[in-house]
């Protein structure tokens, strides 16, 4: 479901688990044209209704850009690519060899997330010949405007971050948090790279983007950028203050829940959403983790 536009980019709904505002894609409406995340094998066809919607011919769709390769960013790469028969799916170098055979990112899947794995369902394996492994500063030629490949590890060794200088638009999969109106959660699953993540935030805001596309969810303002670098610094001391008394996830979402009203009200607002609230709380195990391993 097509739910925002800004300039040539349509936000979409992909309606995970019949959720709303959990997880979106967006389709650059360029010459040559471009999906930035793609959802997941089961929310497929929200992108192609999209892109008929829009009136774009599906031999048109040249790109499907993959933040990272979590499920809900690149699984669906697969099943796209057999009716967008033109597009090759961009993604980081780590992340090639995972699209072609995606049974060990599946099966990693499913040991962390349990059934939740299966309201995604299984990637299918893109064709080798279809996937372009970008580099960090590569441009994509997409007609009328160009995409820029930031490779922007912390949440995931394989993210990149796709920026559209053209509409100084950033699209930041989650390596910036995920976002709605405004309040802002870090993503940090296990193993989460804390160094990385906040380097990756400093070179995002060099960009001096106008615009944020989060996947997670909708557009929003540059600001959040450092919103979500000074969250992931206190979130860090709370972490390491909650295992020095011995406590785990549970007990720093609810020191979280206790100092961040922020928190507070995005959780109540995703208080239905499955996908929403175990994202937080893979994030919470990861800040733990890292506390504990470093
Ligand atoms: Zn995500």
């Amino acid at each position: 479901m097509i739910v925002d536009k800004v300039a040539n980019v349509y936000c979409i709904d992909t309606m995970i688990n019949n959720e709303k505002d959990a997880v979106c894609c967006y389709i650059i409406n360029s010459e040559k044209a471009c999906i930035v995340d793609c959802g997941s094998t089961s929310t497929a066809n929200e992108i192609l209704n999209a892109i008929d919607e829009l009136g774009i011919s599906r031999d048109d769709v040249r790109y499907i850009a993959v933040t990272h390769i979590h499920l809900d960013h690149g699984g669906g790469a697969g099943r796209l690519l057999r009716y967008f028969k033109n597009a090759k799916v961009l993604v980081h170098p780590k992340g090639f060899k995972h699209l072609i055979n995606p049974l060990k990112l599946w099966n990693a899947a499913k040991s962390l997330l349990g059934d939740i794995a299966e309201i995604y369902q299984a990637p299918e394996p893109c064709e080798e010949s279809k996937i372009l492994a970008v580099k960090d500063m590569q441009t994509i030629d997409l007609g009328d405007c160009k995409l820029m490949a930031l490779h922007t590890p912390g949440h995931a060794v394989h993210h990149v971050s796709f920026y559209l200088s053209k509409h100084k638009t950033l699209f930041t999969g989650d390596s910036a948090g995920m976002q709605y109106n405004g309040m802002i959660v870090p993503t940090t699953p296990p193993p989460f790279d804390f160094n990385g993540s906040l380097k990756s935030l400093e070179k995002m805001m060099e960009l001096n983007p106008k615009i944020i596309a989060f996947t997670h969810f909708g557009f929003g303002k540059s600001e959040l950028l450092k919103k979500v670098y000074k969250k992931i610094v206190e979130w860090v001391d709370i972490a390491k203050e909650v295992v020095s008394k011995g406590g785990d996830a549970m007990d720093l979402q609810n020191k979280i829940l206790e100092l961040d009203s922020e928190f507070r009200e995005l959780l109540n607002l995703y208080k239905n959403s499955r996908i929403v609230k175990e994202s937080y709380m893979l994030g919470f195990l990861g800040l733990i983790e890292y506390v504990k391993g470093g």
